[in-house]
């Protein structure tokens, strides 16, 4: 009996996902995702090499290695 009600919950929280809705417990994961999103890499516009968001500098929404690699 008890399977079979964990069974309807967890069914009920993904179709509440489906429609949009917010689960504070997946929510925690979204929020740590965001945290680390400062270490994504991106690639430099001018030379190519790729570095983290962080240490990027972004002028004119691109992203750059470093200031020798700044459009004049
Ligand atoms: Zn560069």
């Amino acid at each position: 009996m008890f399977l079979k009600l964990l069974l309807f919950v967890v069914i009920g929280i993904l179709i509440y996902r489906a429609l949009g809705g917010n689960v504070p417990i997946f929510d925690s994961e979204k929020n740590s995702e965001e945290t680390s999103a400062g270490d994504t890499l991106v690639e430099c516009a001018t030379c190519g090499t790729y570095v983290t968001v962080k240490e990027s500098i972004v002028v004119k929404g691109k992203h750059y290695c470093s200031k020798e690699c700044l459009p004049d």
